[in-house]
């Protein structure tokens, strides 16, 4: 069992499906079987920041000599390149349940 895989029943996510989370600000994953939820932790969090945010930064920085667009681009370019690696190293924990 790793990391992405649901501690309730064993289904396993998708690097689509941790992708597609890190760039929708990381709502709750839901697991596609039992529809438990998952959260990626605050520690993931901030690694995505340091891996991806910081990157695009710098190189925002590097290229202040272009013009705005394709400094843009090039910068979401960097940052999504990035972030194909990214899921590999998170981690996820079970939401609370809310029992209404
Ligand atoms: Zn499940």
């Amino acid at each position: 069992m790793n990391n992405h895989t649901c501690i309730e029943c064993g289904h396993a996510f998708t690097w689509k499906n941790i992708f597609k989370n890190i760039w929708t600000a990381y709502k709750p994953m839901k697991c596609q079987k039992c529809s438990k939820t998952y959260k990626v932790t605050n520690g993931s969090q901030a690694l995505v920041t340091l891996l991806v945010i910081v990157p695009m930064l710098v190189f925002g920085e590097l290229l202040s000599m272009l013009s705005l667009l394709p400094k843009l681009s090039i910068m979401i370019f960097v940052g999504f390149f990035i972030s194909l690696f990214v899921p590999f190293l998170l981690k996820y924990k079970q939401e609370p349940v809310n029992k209404n």
